[in-house]
Parts: C-alpha cells; structure tokens; sequence
C-alpha cells in the first residue's frame, strides 16, 4: 500500500485535487491528473493542465505607480497544448463513458510510486445499462523526455456492440486565474496559440506559439490501435481528433503517444523533431515504457528511500513527497523546480529560494547529479543577476532574482520580493553545500567560486561599517509579514557565510589549481586586497543579539513592536496575507515562517545552544506557520533541542500535507519546498544529520510511537544506509571507500567489511 496513492473520491472537491496529486512528470514535462474524457458539462471544477518546466510567456507587469527599476514584465508558465482527451461512446446510441452521467459500478485509481505510472480503473454502466470494463494507464517517461503516453483497455461486461473513440490533441488551451489569490496568477489567461494543425501520415501535430515571449511548441500524436478499428482522423485551425470506430465483442487496446517538443530545447523544426522521435519509439511496446519506468524509479529508490516501519500513513507522505520531487527536477539549464513543480500554476511557475534551502537538500545527499543541474540553471542566470544588481545601483555583485523562470525578477511587490536579497546568500549556500557533500574542485572552480566571489560582492554593495560593525540595511528576511529592515538576523548570518566562503574557496582553488585559479581570478578582477574585505566584513558582520531575552532579534526593530493579538484572531482570519494589508501585519511581531529559526538551523553554530533554543521558543509563539515553508523548520529544530513530541506534531503536517490538503490550496499545485522539508525534518531532524566541513555527522533519536526509521545518503562517492531503531543506531557503508563520520560527537570509522552498530541515544 504504501508504494501505492490509492483513491476511490469522486466528489467534486476531491478530483479538483486529486489533478495536482495525480500529477505525473519528469521534470521537463509535466501533465495534471485530469480525465482523459472531461467532466463533460457537470460544473464541476478541473484545471486542465500540461507544462514544459520553464516554458513561458512574457507579461507586462501593471504598475499604478511604476517607480525606477521596478521589473516592467514578468514571466508565467504557460498552460500548453493538451494531448490528454479521449472520450468513449458506447452503443448504437453513442452514450457517452462519463463519471457523472451513467452509473460506477468499481472504481480505482492508483499512483504508483515504485512504477511510475497512475492508472484509473472503472467498471461503468450507461443508462441504458450496457457494462464495460475500462483501465486508464499513463506515464511521463523519464527516459523519454519528450513522452506522455496513455493507454486504455477497453472489456465488455455485458454488452457487445459499437464503440467509438474520439482522441483528441487541442490547441485552443489557456491558463487558470484567480484575482483574489495573490498566489495565483490574476489574468493574462489566454497566452498561447495555435500556429499550425494538421496530419502527416499516421501523427496529428498542433504546433503553438506565446503571444510575447517569442517560444514555440509543439506536440505530435501517434495512436496505436489494438483490434480491429475503424480509423479516420481530422483537423481543424485549432485542434487534431482521431476517431476509431470498432465492435466490442473482446478486449480492444488503444495506446496514445505524446511526443513534446519546445523551442527551448529543440531545433526551430518542432513537428519534424517530434516525428523523429516518434519514429524511434516505434520499437518500443507501452509494457517496454513500464519496464523502464520501473527501473528508472529502482534506481532512484534505491539512494532515496525513507522506511518508516508500522505507520503506514506516514509512509505514503514520505514516499509521495520524494516521488513528487523527482518528478519536478528540472534537468537543464533552461529549468529548476517551481515552487509547484509542474503540478499546478500557483505562482505563475516561477522558482524561488525553495529550491536552494528546501529542496536541493535532498537531491545533494541521494542523487548529487540531479543537485548539481539545479546549481547549473543558476548559473546560467547569472549574468542576468549581475544586470540586476548593476540595476539596483550596485556597482558590482550579482542580485538573483526573488522570483523568476527565464532569470530576470518577476516580483512586482519589491517589499516581499526584491528586497529579499537573501535569496542570493541562499544561492551562494547551495553550492557550499555542494562542496561539503562532493568536494568537487573542478565544479568549484568552473561554476561555484564565481557565484560565491559575485555575491559577495553583492553583501559589500549594500553593507557598511556603522561602530565598527558591518551593517545590512533595508532588506526583507524570509518572513514576509515583516518587511524592509535593518539587519534581519536571517539575511546577515546567511551573508557572513558567503563572504567567509568566497573567501575560503579563493584560498582552496588557489591550492588546488594556481593555473585555473589565475585565468578564473584575473576574468573577474578578484584580487587578494578584495578577498581581504571580504573577510573582514565576515568577521565584523552584525549578528543582532538581544541581551535581556538572550536571544537573536528578527532584525533591529522587530523586538520594539507590538506583538499580534493571537487571541482575539479568528480562525478564518489566517492566512492572514488574505485577510489584513501588508502594512499592518508588518507593525507586530507576527511571523508568517521560520526566519531567526529558520537561520538557526543552516548555521547552528554561530550561536550557542541556550541562545538557539531560547530562540526557538520566543519565535514559535509567535509564528503563524501560513507559509508551508515554516513547520519542517520548526520540526528539525525541535528535535535538534530535544522537545521530541513537538518535534513530531510538527512533522506530521509537514508529511501529508498535501495529500490531505491542509492548506487548502493544492488545487493550485504542490508545495514542494516542503516536501523537500518532510525529508529534512527525518534526516537532519530525529536523525540529526549535518553536513559540515568537518564531515557528515549524525545524532539519531527516534519518535515514539515508531519502531524503525532507514534512509540511505550518498556522500563524496559513498552510500551510507542508516537503520535507527528504538534500541540502536546502524551505519553501513553499502558503495565507496571507507570513511570516518561523527555519530553523537564520536569519531567512527565505517568501512564496508562491517556495519558500526550503537546504542540510541536520547
Ligand atoms: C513564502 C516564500 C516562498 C513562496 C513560494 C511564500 O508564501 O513566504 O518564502 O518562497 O511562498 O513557495
């Protein structure tokens, strides 16, 4: 069960999610859980959707007040051509297979994790009482990146007699809006259209193009009747359709093959490109497709799979969250995750500081390949970081844009977008972390130095020397209900960190390669004398610290304000972003997310562990938790000070939060940020995991309730499996050469001819 998502809902709330929990991908293509048939003309809501990750138009951003260097345009993910209908008729009398008209005998649907497929099974009568077995299958291919195939049996019941299919691949698509949800797009609907449709030999193909952006895409159809079919095909200015005609007297088949290709990452011919590709698939049957599903996904499995014994439930949170990740991983330059994957279109597809401090995480100790890619893209926006930084009147440095698909700002609201310069520490952090886990040289001489040395820069251009300590001035920390302050205690640690870090790999490369070191330093114009400043801003950076409560302020006033009247907030006031003005939520000591908290587990040990937890307590009061980025923070660093119960509850909304949709928004697509932090809260929270230049380390407890907990992490070359159970920790080093790790502040040394086994501590 638990490598299964099973349900049987068919109420119109329960689809309208279930077309995000459905979503299939492989983190170029990305396809809704819709029907296949629609929802006819019932009134029941679907967001009917298909996405190329970082396929986009361009919009104007309308200002009523536009000031200097605000982003005039913004990017959006662009709903596109949508290969998914089929509709079914049945009888002399074409009565149409329809969940809402006719009867459900059985019904099932499945997600199969372990496979990589989702499948509908339904056994239907029409009203007129004729029966008939149909099984939905689809699938993504991760091998086949350009693929979305179906395939779809049909078996009389009791009845013998016509049937007729009608596939469909429409070009007439547009996007879902909502102007009350500011985590929604607001319009700008209708983006693509159809610039060509017709029919070569056995392929439909509807090409499109975005009003603004300039991109293309196409998508070529092949079906692949099984039986004895009846086959004409035609097409219109908008759409191609197919309809085969045959007698059900047994078993039929029809497999419908869907090949997309972009202008992004495609030569200008798409339709040319797509029936290429076509053509090598013909080899392939749809049960080849499920075989290399499957193993694609044992591979995966086996570096990312969390075990949690006798709590099912949970079980399939964990697993639906990592499944979910895989399948949103942008694996080109073009492409990151969005903070949707390609589940949805909440916030328009853009990517955010999700992806550095809540996602790659996951990827950089189960599957660095997948981590480096992300660390690829934004490299390959950061040139445009560097425009705008010079935009913002920097003279040098590299400002990474708060939201973004194509790599310039999208945010409109600078309060809560722009001046969350944060986001370039975070990115800086990203690649450090990526060194602590490979210690890949030559990726930190090619890409990760330039980053960290450009961002750095950026903390010089807004710092100053204000007593002796180096300042940070109007800027927003990722608590976005408190706005535009003086050194936010998030933003400066996280910027001391770069700064120390440009530093550091300046010295590392310097001994690792004089040659590459030279030709890297000379283009950029870093010399020892900058390096130097450098350090010394790392060193005097201002780590605010309020000495009566002995904790870190928010920032330089956030202690000074009033603090929200919890008590007399109702329920349905929170979200609280939806029911009060920015401004009045930035007068309070009121958080939407983790900030301080949040600062304190990236780097734990810039504080002591009394100033941490005093910290946690003051922040947890007063911490609403609207962001689901917050509570797996909460969760880890419960764990890390030892409130294990809390620890616990805290983990338990992050785990299912989507398939039990507790923020109520999964309609709009997943929150994976934390689904990323669902693993974090296992790993770096009960098994108290860190990842520091000293090495890997690990300090396990366990929830009680459970009996046994296991992951895996790969580590400079190695997989480690770590089995915690109530009685004892087990290490052992399944792939690479042996290597000494700490576990609860002791030294150890695994090697592959015997796991270290210790008692649990805690
Ligand atoms: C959070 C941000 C996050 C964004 C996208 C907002 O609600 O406050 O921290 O980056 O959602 O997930």
């Amino acid at each position: 069960m638990s490598w299964n998502i099973s349900n049987q809902g068919l109420t119109a709330e329960t689809l309208l999610n279930l077309e995000s929990i459905f979503a299939l991908g492989n983190g170029y293509l990305g396809v809704r859980g819709n029907f296949e048939e629609g929802y006819a003309d019932t009134g029941i809501q679907s967001i009917r959707g298909t996405y190329l990750n970082a396929f986009h138009d361009v919009i104007d951003i309308p200002y009523g007040e536009k000031l200097y260097a605000f982003p005039g345009t913004q990017q959006k993910l662009v709903n596109i051509i949508d290969a998914q209908g089929i509709n079914i008729y049945i009888g002399d009398e074409d009565e149409a297979f329809s969940l809402t008209e006719g009867s459900i005998v059985s019904y099932e649907r499945s997600l199969h994790m372990d496979k990589g497929y989702s499948e509908r099974k339904v056994h239907f009568r029409t009203p007129s009482g004729k029966e008939l077995k149909l099984h939905f299958r689809r699938l993504v291919s991760f091998t086949h990146k350009e693929l979305f195939a179906i395939n779809l049996t049909l078996e009389p019941v009791n009845f013998t007699g016509a049937i007729k299919i009608v596939s469909r691949v429409n070009g007439d698509v547009s996007n879902y809006s909502n102007p009350n949800d500011p985590r929604v797009a607001a319009g700008h609907s209708k983006r693509l259209s159809v610039v060509g449709c017709g029919i070569q030999g056995e392929y439909l193909h509807v090409e499109n193009a975005t009003m603004t952006s300039g991109l293309r895409t196409a998508c070529v159809t092949r079906h692949e009747w099984d039986g004895s079919w009846t086959v004409e095909a035609q097409s219109n200015d908008l759409a191609g359709e197919v309809t085969a005609t045959a007698q059900l007297t047994g078993p039929l088949q029809l497999t419908k093959w869907n090949v997309y290709t972009d202008t992004l990452r495609h030569s200008d011919a798409l339709v040319e490109t797509g029936i290429a590709l076509q053509e090598g698939l013909k080899a392939l049957t749809f049960t080849n497709l499920l075989e290399q599903q499957h193993q694609y996904l044992q591979d995966f499995w086996k570096t990312s799979d969390i075990v949690i014994e006798n709590d099912a439930q949970l079980q399939e949170g964990i697993r639906f969250n990592l499944y979910q990740l895989l399948q949103s991983a942008g694996r080109d330059p073009h492409s990151n995750i969005s903070a949707k994957g390609l589940s949805g279109e909440g916030y328009e597809g853009h990517y955010f500081w999700d992806t550095e401090i809540y996602m790659l995480p996951v990827f950089l100790m189960t599957s660095p390949d997948l981590a480096r890619q992300l660390l690829l893209y934004r490299y390959s926006k950061l040139e445009q970081a560097r425009d705008r930084a010079k935009e913002m009147g920097h003279s040098k440095g590299a400002l990474f844009p708060w939201r973004t698909i194509s790599g310039t700002e999208c945010s409109s609201f600078f309060p809560s977008g722009t001046a969350q310069y944060h986001i370039s520490a975070d990115v800086a952090y990203s690649y450090i972390q990526y060194y602590l886990a490979e210690q890949d040289n030559a990726f930190l001489l090619e890409y990760g130095a330039e980053v960290l040395f450009e961002t750095a820069r950026l903390w010089m251009e807004i710092g100053h020397y204000h007593e002796g300590k180096f300042h940070l001035d109007e800027v927003t920390g990722p608590d976005e209900y408190t706005c535009l302050v003086n050194n936010n205690y998030y933003t400066n640690v996280m910027a001391k960190h770069n700064l120390k870090w440009a530093a550091r790999s300046f010295e590392i490369l310097h001994s690792h390669d004089e040659t590459g070191f030279r030709a890297l330093t000379e283009r950029l114009g870093v010399t020892a004398e900058e390096v130097a400043e450098w350090s010394q801003a790392a060193e005097a950076m201002l780590l605010p610290f309020d000495e009566k409560l002995g904790i870190n302020p928010q920032d330089d006033t956030f202690l000074r304000k009033a603090v929200w009247d919890f008590e007399n907030t109702p329920k349905e006031k929170h979200p609280l972003l939806l029911h009060y003005h920015p401004l009045t939520l930035y007068r309070y000591q009121v958080c939407k997310q983790a900030d301080t908290v949040l600062a304190h587990f990236l780097l734990e040990d810039e504080q002591s562990d009394e100033t941490i937890r005093r910290s946690y307590d003051y922040y947890e009061k007063i911490t609403t938790h609207d962001s689901s980025l917050s509570s797996c923070i909460f969760s880890i660093m419960a764990s890390k000070i030892g409130y294990h119960e809390k620890a616990y509850e805290y983990f338990i909304e992050t785990a299912r939060l989507d398939l039990d949709n507790t923020h109520g928004n999964t309609k709009d697509g997943l929150h994976l940020a934390n689904m990323g932090g669902t693993w974090m809260a296992i790993v770096y929270g009960f098994a108290g995991t860190r990842l520091k230049e000293s090495g890997l380390s690990l300090a396990p407890s366990i929830p009680s309730g459970w009996e046994k907990y296991a992951f895996r992490l790969t580590f400079r070359g190695r997989l480690i499996a770590v089995t915690i159970t109530t009685g004892n920790v087990k290490l052992e080093l399944l792939e690479g050469e042996a290597l000494s790790l700490n576990l609860y502040g002791q030294s150890i040394e695994l090697d592959s001819s015997k796991p270290v086994v210790q008692p649990l501590k805690g």
